[in-house]
């Protein structure tokens, strides 16, 4: 009798043994990926990062929960702000001008290495849902269901697996809606053995700033505070800045970008190419649609159309920046309605814990800074990227980094923590040991970025530019500009003293030996990437 009882315990002893060295010897958990993406969404309009366009009036509680439970970054910045090329640098880990897609009217080509194409490789199964805006068709995914370009922000076309169809509704929605029901069949696959990547790629808040109806009413009532350099003459700047076409004050539609009928403002004018495009779009919407459009902006349009002859060119800036900037908080509310959502049926799958959920945009956004909208600029408003990324029980929750981390580093750190190996020609760095590690760092992870904009020739006229940045200095390089002495034009900005970038320090004889420092750093950086 104790010989047995001695042998039972003997066996269970030796299988607790077996199991915990099992446990050990174990590959580490492959995540599921939800790699959520908005279009211009901006860190001045995220409550986590203190929206500083309007501190205690915008909440963005789904992203806010990503960083509570997660980790926000703060230091997050693009190598290219613009659109489809931070797509194609996200995609492949490797900077644009390695990729081959510089600029929007370039078209990316597909047959080359992707994220989504490793993480196949690797057993995952990859799905994309919403904007993608590389001119050719996804490949790398088991199922893609993109817009068609930029995409309609009301009754838009999607190509699904190749085959054309429109949805009814609006973009935001329908991405969200179709997202969820893809995330059924996903969680399923996942408990069976087969996790998932799940690419989530809203247009809002992109121009031209279309909220959903419940939310026309946000921020009614309430005044927008005016950036402190709405109104900037970049003074203390290069001539470079004065040479965009992204001002509030002048390049904003009337009809396009703020829903006003330009005829009863300016009854003799030809209405501009934009403002007539967005007469016809009007047709498109379904009637409740268009009414509800004319009904949340009637008073407040009839009240323009009787001031305008008394007010000067300030005052209409003013007006112009209130209907645009509460338009973009609008359609960006619905970006987070989204996220939230998202996290909640995460939840009610009971898949939250194996899953990496990432929450950034495709580069920031100057909402009136500068007197701006649009981005494409190195300056930190379209440089910075909102990035929060929760993982449960690995990525310490409510950590923060001030890490200069780029979305060149997505790539490598989605295919290590599927636990894949990362191709010695990417470019980025895997951020996983400082997700780990809650930010903390022996060495910086990096102690310099380098960016490259190369679209002068499409819209809004940005000159080609250059440059590096530390944790502390600036140093942007106009690729086709020369100062008087027929020098590249510079600029040079201490980000500590001058958060704005108002002054530039570039040619001070006080300032020589940091210039030359960032000029060795830059071309340490483009050596290294092998810039052109
Ligand atoms: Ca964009």
């Amino acid at each position: 009798m104790a010989r047995a009882v001695h042998d039972v315990r003997y066996a269970a002893c030796m299988l607790a043994t077996l199991l915990a060295a099992a446990a050990l010897a174990a590959p580490p958990a492959r995540p599921n990926i939800v790699f959520i993406m908005s279009d211009d969404h901006c860190t001045q309009a995220i409550s986590c990062y203190g929206a500083s366009a309007a501190p205690g009036l915008i909440a963005t509680p789904g992203i806010d929960r990503i960083a509570r439970e997660g980790m926000r970054f703060d230091r997050s910045s693009v190598t290219n702000a613009i659109c489809g090329p931070s797509r194609a640098v996200m995609l492949t880990g490797k900077h644009s001008h390695i990729n081959g897609f510089a600029t929007n009217d370039q078209k990316f080509d597909g047959a080359q290495q992707t994220f989504p194409k490793l993480l196949q490789a690797a057993g995952y199964r990859t799905e994309v849902v919403g904007k993608w805006h590389l001119s050719s068709d996804p490949t790398g995914f088991d199922h893609w269901d993109v817009l068609v370009g930029q995409g309609d922000y009301w009754n838009p076309t999607f190509v699904v697996d190749g085959v054309k169809t429109v949805r009814e509704g609006h973009v935001t929605d329908i991405i969200h809606r179709e997202a969820v029901a893809r995330l059924g069949a996903l969680a399923e696959g996942a408990r069976q053995g087969t996790p998932f990547a799940l690419l989530l790629h809203h247009k809002a808040p992109h121009r031209n700033w279309m909220p959903q109806p419940r939310h026309y009413a946000l921020f009614r009532d309430v005044v927008i505070p005016e950036p402190s350099t709405l109104f900037d003459d970049y003074a203390g700047r290069s001539t470079a800045s004065s040479m965009q076409a992204m001002l509030v004050s002048r390049d904003l539609s009337w009809e396009y970008d703020l829903k006003v009928e330009a005829r009863r403002l300016q009854p003799e004018g030809k209405p501009a190419q934009l403002d007539q495009w967005m007469a016809n779009e009007l047709g498109r919407f379904p009637a409740p649609v268009r009414d509800g459009i004319g009904g949340t902006y009637l008073a407040e349009n009839d009240a323009l159309y009787a001031a305008i002859g008394g007010m000067d060119a300030r005052a209409q800036t003013s007006w112009k920046f209130q209907r645009y900037a509460k338009d973009y908080l609008r359609t960006a509310q619905g970006v987070d309605d989204s996220v939230g959502g998202i996290l909640d049926e995460l939840d009610r799958l009971g898949i939250a814990q194996d899953t990496l959920v990432v929450y950034t945009s495709d580069q920031g956004w100057f909402l009136g800074e500068h007197g701006w909208y649009d981005k494409r600029w190195m300056y930190e408003e379209s440089f910075r990227m909102p990035l929060v990324v929760r993982w449960p029980g690995r990525i310490p929750a409510g950590s923060t980094s001030d890490a200069l981390v780029q979305n060149l580093d997505f790539a490598p750190t989605f295919l290590e923590a599927a636990g894949a190996a990362i191709p010695a020609d990417m470019q980025g760095k895997s951020m996983l040991p400082l997700l780990r590690a809650g930010g903390a760092q022996d060495k910086p992870f990096r102690e310099a970025v380098y960016y490259r904009f190369e679209e002068s020739k499409g819209p809004h006229t940005v000159p080609r530019h250059e440059g590096v940045a530390t944790d502390r200095h600036k140093l942007i390089r106009f690729l086709d500009l020369k100062d008087d002495a027929g020098r590249p034009l510079l600029e040079l900005y201490d980000l500590e003293a001058d958060p704005d970038e108002r002054t530039s320090l570039a040619g001070r004889p006080s300032h020589a030996a940091l210039e030359a420092a960032l000029l060795g750093r830059l071309e340490a950086l483009r050596a290294q990437y092998r810039a052109p």
